[in-house]
């Protein structure tokens, strides 16, 4: 009887335990599946959040070299027709192109490994476009209606589909790859990206709604003087400091707080007795600062790392007009000069081989990481 007892006893026991078990497992399934709840998420919800790490750059297949040289284009008209007829004089022939060209330029860059960079990238020595790849920097002088303008299109402000920005938003469109990007240089004393018209689609908007849209576009706008002013011929600082930063006053009344970061020189021509004017100064309580003064060039710049880089001199090419020269943009594509700028992709770093080391200068480096392969 006794031994009965106990069993049942056991058995109870056993039971009570049983259960104790089960409710134990109820109770820690929810106690574990409730901090789990919280838990899980933290990686799932914040997944951007992760860092992750950045492949090795593989340095034989890119071969990068940033103490090489950027072909910073300039280009000033475009034209519809493609072969223009002798009623147009030869500096117009020089300075335009059609709109063809610019399309079919686009294409031979992308082939041959370019891609769009900008001034200000270049000036912040943060070239960004991919590794392996050739940055190209395009600037437009003058504020022509034809390298941007914008047409009225069912009561909306839309860009003229007859202008350089269209083809470059185009061409994006088709190769995102290949970037998006072109500095303007404007003189406001004159409506920029505008001109009557006789025929076809009236141009519309306002100045301000131009550059506005301009801008919003991502294309940067820079300094050309208020009213495209020859330097040489000023005799004082004052006129200089009017020019300059008149078209900065301007600027600000148009655009609120956009700040010119670079200068065109109109004509390509400067006055060294005053330069100091041109890179800076004060008119009627507007300031300005010019970090880049880019001239009419003939050849590519050179790295903003190389010791002879001088901000206030930056070299451009002449884009081709109708009428080729020698150094103009499609002969240094046909007779491209060593070392070629290479990206290695991050801006953070500059990466030369070694045979270039020469080529760089470490107070030029602005606190980016030198890599010598
Ligand atoms: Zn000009």
């Amino acid at each position: 009887m006794k031994m009965r007892r106990l069993a049942i006893l056991l058995v109870l026991l056993a039971l009570v335990a049983g259960l104790e078990v089960v409710i134990m497992t109820r109770f820690t399934g929810q106690t574990a599946s409730a901090p789990q709840a919280t838990a899980t998420p933290i990686p799932t919800a914040e997944p951007t959040e992760t860092p992750t790490p950045t492949p090795e750059l593989d340095l034989e297949a890119a071969k990068p070299n940033e103490a090489g040289e950027i072909p910073i284009v300039m280009f000033h008209a475009f034209v519809e027709e493609t072969d223009p007829d002798d009623s147009y004089s030869a500096d117009f022939k020089r300075y335009t192109q059609s709109f063809t060209y610019l399309k079919d330029l686009l294409g031979r860059l992308y082939d041959m490994g370019y891609r769009m960079s900008t001034m200000n990238d270049f000036l912040n020595n943060e070239i960004k476009v991919e590794a392996g790849y050739k940055p190209v920097i395009f600037t437009f002088d003058d504020g022509t209606a034809s390298q941007f303008s914008l047409i009225e299109q069912n009561g909306e402000l839309v860009v003229n589909p007859q202008c350089a920005v269209a083809v470059l938003l185009d061409f994006y469109k088709e190769h995102p790859d290949f970037g998006l990007g072109g500095t303007f240089y404007v003189n406001l004393g004159a409506s920029p990206f505008y001109e009557e018209r006789t025929s076809g689609t009236p141009l519309a908007g306002t100045a301000q709604e131009r550059l506005q849209y301009l801008i919003d576009l991502g294309f940067e706008v820079g300094n050309h003087t208020y009213s495209h002013y020859s330097l040489p011929d000023a005799t004082d600082a004052e006129t200089v400091m009017r020019e300059v930063g008149k078209n900065q006053q301007a600027m600000y009344e148009l655009v609120d707080g956009y700040t010119f970061t670079s200068f065109s020189l109109p004509f390509g021509s400067t006055t060294p007795e005053l330069f100091e004017y041109v890179k800076g100064g004060v008119y009627e309580g507007v300031e300005y600062k010019n970090l880049g003064i880019v001239e009419v060039g003939w050849d590519p710049a050179i790295s903003p790392v190389n010791p002879d880089y001088d901000p206030y001199s930056i070299h451009r090419i002449r884009g081709t007009g109708f009428l080729a020269e020698d150094c103009d943009f499609e002969w240094w594509l046909r007779n491209p000069r060593d070392p070629i700028y290479v990206s290695d992709g991050d801006p953070n770093t500059i990466t030369v081989p070694e045979a270039y080391r020469s080529l760089v200068d470490d107070s030029k480096l602005g606190g980016k990481q030198l890599r010598v392969y």
